[in-house]
């Protein structure tokens, strides 16, 4: 099988009752990139690529699209059934901008499922749940605003919450999750404080001093792994990573040296669902939970950290977070992916079981072949 055209599409998915707000960024709307392959046997493949705007981390909607255009022509021709050898063939091409090459990835991935007739989660290594459970992330809001939320979500059936702090006095912080805890108490839902890289260490070292009985772990508090690893002998809580896992061999460095409890890892920022399925075998092998998703994306996305999140041994899967619930509509009005009761159902149809509706995306903005 041979790639002969490559189209890029520009979508933008405005926030139901937006904006929202996290410590790093406030969004509206976000400018999400799909890539549609084409190849010589007539299957199509769909990857999908959306930044939660330009703060959340160096990635950008147009620093995505003008990577594709870099690697584009040079993929026309390559063979989407070999992941591996696709991915060096990206590398040859563009240094970096693995957010990118993982539209690409997601892309192949959905021709290989297609073309052999099985679920992405078959070919990631099998899946050992149809029903993935998901996690909701709160943002940043009021005390009282943000525990009537967790308490509505307990209810929907959500194993999980993040709570967002950061941006803001950390009294405010430390209060919202002493709120939230008196709903979460007793109910096993886990709990996870995430502060988007944008809390002073000083902050970080009080707000785990004055709430040492709550079982929270804190989800990349500070900006950098030197600032986490320079307090991470205080804490009374389990660190995790998100965004400054950037790479696996970034993964590799703070796993081995034990410098985090787990992760936040995104599909496209460590460069696709195969970079990911390495990921999620680190992890495994030095027993580190985990979360499966992405910054932002539609149902294409969506499908993508589903199929993977299915893969995950299951004590060590920390969730598949959506924006699904923050989107009005779907890609495919017939399979899109959605949270019900705090899961999602593992898509069934070949590949990524996602395939957008005719002419959604409109014209492409660029395309190659
Ligand atoms: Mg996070």
């Amino acid at each position: 099988m041979k790639i002969t055209e490559i189209h890029v599409y520009s979508h933008q998915l405005p926030v139901k009752n937006g904006p929202y707000v996290i410590a790093s960024s406030k969004v509206s709307s976000l400018d999400s990139t799909l890539v549609k392959i084409v190849t010589d046997t007539g299957l199509v493949g769909w990857g999908e690529t959306c930044p939660v705007g330009p703060t959340y981390q160096p990635q950008h909607a147009l620093g995505a699209r003008a990577a594709l255009a870099e690697m584009a022509q040079g993929l026309i021709g390559a063979n989407p059934l070999h992941p591996l050898a696709l991915r060096r063939r990206m590398d040859g091409l563009l240094n970096g901008h693995r957010y990118a090459k993982a539209a690409v990835d997601i892309a192949a991935y959905d021709l290989m499922g297609k073309h052999f007739g099985v679920r992405v989660a078959d070919l990631l290594g099998g899946a050992v749940t149809e029903r993935v459970p998901s996690y909701y992330a709160t943002g940043v809001g009021e005390p009282d605003d943000i525990a009537r939320m967790a308490a509505e979500k307990i209810a929907e059936g959500y194993p999980r919450l993040q709570i967002k702090i950061g941006g803001r006095p950390v009294e405010i912080d430390i209060e919202v999750l002493r709120r939230v805890w008196e709903k979460a108490r007793g109910t096993g839902v886990r709990l996870a404080a995430d502060g988007n890289r944008n809390l002073p260490t000083r902050d970080v070292l009080r707000l785990s001093r004055e709430c040492p009985d709550i079982p929270f772990v804190l989800e990349q508090p500070c900006n950098s792994i030197e600032e986490i690893a320079a307090i991470r002998g205080q804490l009374h809580h389990g660190i995790y990573l998100d965004e400054n896992g950037e790479d696996l061999a970034t993964v590799i460095r703070v796993a081995g040296q034990g410098l985090v409890d787990g992760f936040g890892m995104k599909v496209t920022r460590i460069g696709g669902l195969h970079a990911m399925a390495t990921f999620r075998d680190i992890c495994e092998a030095r027993i580190l939970p985990h979360t499966c998703d992405d910054a932002w994306g539609g149902d294409i996305i969506a499908a993508a950290c589903t199929q993977i999140g299915a893969t995950v041994q299951p004590r060590l899967m920390e969730g598949v977070w959506l924006a699904q619930p923050y989107i009005d509509g779907h890609y495919d009005t017939q399979n899109g992916v959605k949270i019900e009761g705090g899961h999602i159902a593992l898509p069934k149809g070949p590949g990524l079981g996602v395939v957008p509706d005719d002419g959604i995306f409109g014209a492409p903005v660029a395309s190659f072949g």
